[in-house]
């Protein structure tokens, strides 16, 4: 294949947006390595390197479907009759019970555009407040946190580069060796340079075996390790205070929620040893630049933006945030967890990260949309309560990008709402267990054959782009808005070209928190990408150069100073008891990505992963009589899961863990609590309490 044909482009998994080149071949397209890209360096794990089988997949849609009345089944319908059928579903909710009985449900997986498109047309052509995404299930707590502590929320606020350079890395909750194995060079080449690693995790996973210090908290109690650690750092006088002094307000309140955890009160309450809480403070401190980074470990929890404020104030008091090569950062998991989050599929924002209640932002937003800024909704529901809603006050729902049967808390409840509501369309590229319930699903593009902007976790916004041509009967999600907008009565359109859609966020974004204006796809493929903020500079002046630090020189508070918040330690909302003795955590393997959806359709991604487990600890196995690999069933208050055990001592006694991207009876989230962060809306993923029972092997 000549290199004229070789189009470099992005995976479209995770939130590391590996580089990768894409060679068209019969039927498909073949992943080149692309070494230029500074992130990977050419490096791709296993689901990157196989996403093209996704494209050619002979499960994959390829014409809509709408449900028989007659048979209930689905049948192949033209794009006229399933679009038409939308119009008419969604229309009828809307004039039998009003717009806030329609919602919309987007995804972390949507491009820029998409999103931007998505929030553009639930707010104008549906005018309902009921939007929301499954991006709330990822990084919700982080980004509240961020947003609480220093004024505005970028998951890392430098870039992955700066990682080998620090001193010392707390990553907390994290596996990236199997969610996003390029990354973990990141962390060998930090101890190549004689940097140390501590990981806070209750699973000695294949990241912590890279650790200088592994910390294994029960979980749910990260909140009060990073207060024991605040207490040992204020105890042993190894504060900043010169830092704490010039840039930050309230570190009084803070230091005192942490003086009243001591260490063997945390001990107690983590079971973390007072002489390794001791080690890990030291090790941080003695470091002349650190970081702490989090991922769904602290932040899947009621208390999730509590967990990592404290982690915050770590970083705070010993003035490792806003300076050189230190500072917090959440390592994003979607593939765009960060852009998905900043153009207006949100609850509660509007594009360019601006609040949908402040009135500056409304109008600003207004404009650019040619609209009155009282006639955009208010905020809405958050995930978790919006599907709790259906089939009561939201009577129908159109969801992109998302199959919440399997990746929900309480899973088995949540497909109880899907199947109540009066109306579903689903546009998605496989038959997902959400779209299998839908009344129309509709067969859209993929990565590889459309156009479209991501944002990944350090912030920097990357072009995926068209390599080859979509199969005949596929349509592009911008295409699918701006037909059902038209069918609906809005009379302007919307642009389905996503560079013009690109424009127009911009617009929408300029002087916002998340400024995109000076970032345009020309850049974007001359520069490796663009880091936001990037204002538009006045005309003549030199192009922004886009913003790969934050913070170094003030943070993004009204004063400039970061804001200590004081956080104390308080329990899961589920406790194990007699009845429900063990904690059950969940979380991602190497080769499967969310809920599966796509990753499940490769052979050989199969063949790596092929289904759930529960993981034990021996003396757990034992007192079960449970052998490594037979069948186990974990009960909880909200559902019973069954799947084979696998026995290890990397796990902690009291603890089970399950990977959540299968369906079926070994679904992991029909066991998941969705007790809410009161903050962030995020649910209770990391911690539930549940009981094992043996079963009848087959
Ligand atoms: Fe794709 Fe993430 Fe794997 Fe990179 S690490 S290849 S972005 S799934």
């Amino acid at each position: 294949m000549s290199e004229a044909v070789t189009t470099p482009t992005h995976c479209p998994y995770c939130a590391l947006q590996c580089g990768m080149s894409l060679s068209p071949t019969a039927g498909s397209v073949e992943v080149v390595e692309r070494t230029d890209f500074p992130v990977n360096r050419g490096a791709l794990c296993g689901k990157g390197r196989t996403a093209p089988a996704v494209l050619s997949s002979r499960v994959r849609l390829t014409g809509p479907l709408v449900r028989c009345p007659d048979s209930g089944a689905l049948k192949p319908a033209t794009w006229e009759e399933a679009l038409a059928a939308v119009a008419d579903g969604l229309r009828r909710t809307r004039a039998d019970h009003g717009p806030d009985a329609v919602g919309v449900f987007g995804g972390g997986g949507l491009t820029n555009e998409k999103a931007y498109t998505l929030g553009k047309f639930a707010r104008l052509v549906l005018a309902t407040s009921q939007i929301d995404y499954n991006g709330r299930f990822c990084m919700s707590s982080a980004a509240a946190a961020h947003t609480r502590a220093f004024g505005l929320d970028r998951g890392l606020p430098f870039p992955l580069e700066d990682i080998p350079r620090t001193g010392c890395v707390i990553l907390v909750g994290s596996n990236l060796a199997e969610t996003m194995p390029p990354a973990l060079r990141y962390l060998t080449e930090l101890k190549e340079n004689g940097g140390k690693l501590i990981v806070v995790d209750p699973r000695r996973t294949r990241t912590a075996e890279h650790a200088d210090l592994h910390l294994a908290p029960r979980p749910g109690t990260d909140l009060a390790l990073a207060l024991g650690l605040l207490h040992l750092v204020v105890a042993e006088g190894r504060v900043d205070e010169d830092f704490v002094r010039e840039r930050t307000q309230g570190w009084e309140a803070a230091r005192a929620g942490a003086m009243s955890h001591w260490p063997e009160l945390v001990e107690r309450i983590t079971g973390v040893p007072v002489p390794l809480l001791r080690d890990a403070m030291r090790m941080f401190c003695d470091a002349e630049s650190g970081m702490v980074l989090t991922a769904r470990g602290p932040e899947q929890q009621s208390k999730g933006t509590d967990t990592v404020g404290a982690w915050i104030n770590l970083c705070l008091a010993t003035g490792r945030a806003g300076r050189p090569l230190s500072g917090y950062g959440c390592l994003t998991g979607q593939g765009n967890g960060q852009g998905g989050r900043e153009h207006g599929q949100k609850a509660d924002q509007l594009p360019g990260y601006r609040k949908l209640d402040d009135p500056a932002a409304r109008a600003h937003v207004a404009r650019v949309w040619g609209v009155a800024p009282e006639s955009l909704p208010g905020p809405g529901r958050s995930a978790y309560e919006l599907l709790d809603a259906l089939g009561g006050e939201v009577k129908s729902l159109l969801l992109m990008g998302s199959n919440p049967v399997v990746s929900a808390p309480r899973a088995a409840h949540i497909e109880e709402r899907l199947r109540s509501l009066d109306f579903l369309a689903v546009a998605d590229v496989v038959l997902s267990e959400t779209a299998e319930l839908a009344d129309v699903v509709l067969p859209v593009t993929q990565w590889a054959e459309e156009t479209g902007t991501t944002t990944n976790l350090e912030g920097r916004v990357l072009l995926r782009q068209r390599a080859i041509t979509p199969p005949d009967g596929v349509r592009s999600d911008l295409e699918v808005l701006h037909a059902l907008a038209g069918l609906l009565g809005w009379e302007k359109g919307f642009p389905t070209d996503p560079e013009e859609v690109f424009d127009e966020l911009r617009r929408a974004s300029a002087g916002g928190p998340a400024d995109y204006s000076g970032i345009s796809y020309r850049r974007i493929r001359e520069e490796d990408g663009v880091f936001w903020p990037c204002p538009e500079p006045a005309g003549g002046e030199t192009p922004h150069p886009g913003t790969p630090r934050l913070f170094l020189d003030r943070f993004a508070t009204s004063d400039g100073r970061a804001r200590f918040v004081p956080v104390v330690h308080r329990a899961a909302a589920e406790e194990t008891d007699a009845e429900y003795p063990i904690v059950l955590t969940t979380g991602r393997v190497v080769a499967q990505y969310q809920s599966g959806a796509q990753t499940r359709r490769v052979d050989e991604l199969n063949a790596a992963a092929p289904g759930p487990f529960v993981e034990l600890h021996p003396r757990l196995a034992s007192r079960l009589g449970v052998a490594d690999g037979e069948r186990v069933a974990v009960v909880s208050r909200r559902g019973r899961s069954v799947a084979p055990a696998r026995v290890t001592t990397a796990i902690r006694p009291d603890t089970v863990f399950m990977p959540f991207h299968w369906p079926g009876e070994g679904r992991a989230n029909t066991l998941t609590n969705p007790a809410l962060d009161p903050v962030s809306r995020m649910p209770e993923f990391k911690v539930c309490a549940v009981r094992l029972e043996t079963v009848e092997q087959s």
